[in-house]
């Protein structure tokens, strides 16, 4: 019988720890964990992640002020804001919407975040400390996949996992966490040949492509854990994955459906970031 692993439901049983958590800390210390987060320009599909991400953060009882800046937002203006972020003890996590306008030097932005307030964890002393295996801020939707598989099953050692996509934002942190948990990892990409065979040897999928529907049922073993990360909006205005959720929901263990599944854990995992971080910067044990 195969399982779809509704990542919305897993999601609010983590929200509500995090928000307990966070009721607990606010006692504890008389303070909040706080997130402020830096957004540049109009993209609409940014102003609704950020919505989500600002609504999230207040449900859980995290500080959350968003800072909206124009489009003609100059870089130097931009670094200024994120050096005073940096700098304000009241502020413990940083996050700045991606993608920024084109004029603007991107990785110079993230790179300007202080290490320990980065809760999304693309700059790459955090990304370094994931392939050291050190303690650093895991990038958001690998984090909330690597939860979803582990709700299927905890421990992940000696299985094939194979990762679509090498973005360094999803497929590169996912396949080092799998490889973390002693997977032997495959990272596929456009330019890997016979994708459907490498494909097949996964006991645990992880597809992270933006290709409506591309992974069909003749590309998946028997009885694995596939993670659909894709998110495509069709001609006729519905979201779908990179799965074709029909035909492969059958002959796999458990598959993620798209809505509910990937992409409410990556907001979580971004509240689940600034309390790790309001933590670490107040020398608290985190008591999970
Ligand atoms: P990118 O476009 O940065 O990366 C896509 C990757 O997929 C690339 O590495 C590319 O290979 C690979 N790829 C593309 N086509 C093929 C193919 N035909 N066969 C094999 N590999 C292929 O995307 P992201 O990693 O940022 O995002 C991937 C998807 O996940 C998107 O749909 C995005 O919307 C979604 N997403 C969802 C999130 C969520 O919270 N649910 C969060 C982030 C992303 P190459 O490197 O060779 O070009």
């Amino acid at each position: 019988m195969s399982e779809i692993i509704y990542g919305n439901l897993i999601a609010e049983k983590y929200r509500l720890k995090i928000r307990d958590e966070v009721a607990r800390l606010k006692a504890s210390t008389g303070k909040s964990p706080a997130l402020d987060v830096v957004i540049v320009g109009e993209d609409p599909a940014s102003q609704i992640y950020v919505r989500n991400k600002e609504k999230a953060a207040v449900e859980a009882g995290i500080r959350s002020t968003v800072h909206r800046l124009p489009a003609e937002t100059t870089q130097t203006e931009i670094l200024t804001l994120i050096e005073e972020l940096n700098l304000d003890p009241e502020v413990n996590g940083i996050l700045v919407q991606l993608p920024l306008p084109k004029k603007i030097n991107a990785p110079a932005v993230v790179e300007a975040v202080f290490p320990s307030k980065d809760v999304d964890g693309f700059h790459p002393v955090n990304l370094g400390r994931l392939m050291t295996g050190e303690r650093g801020m895991i990038p958001c939707t690998p984090k909330g996949c690597l939860k979803l598989i582990k709700e299927v099953r905890e421990d992940l050692t000696g299985l094939s996992a194979v990762v679509v996509g090498r973005s360094t934002i999803v497929g590169k942190p996912m396949a080092q966490l799998l490889l973390n948990e002693n997977c032997t990892v495959t990272t596929a990409h456009s330019k890997t040949k016979n994708l459907a065979e490498v494909c097949r040897r996964a006991d645990v999928l992880v597809v992270a492509a933006g290709r409506p529907r591309f992974i069909t049922d003749d590309m998946v073993k028997e009885g694995a854990i596939v993670i659909d990360v894709g998110i495509n909006r069709l001609e006729n205005g519905k979201l779908c994955g990179d799965v074709d959720f029909e035909s492969v929901l059958p002959k796999c263990a458990a598959l993620t459906p798209v809505p509910k599944g990937v992409g409410p854990m990556t907001v979580t995992m971004l509240l689940d970031n600034t309390v790790e971080a309001f933590c670490r910067q107040n020398v608290i044990e985190r008591n999970l």
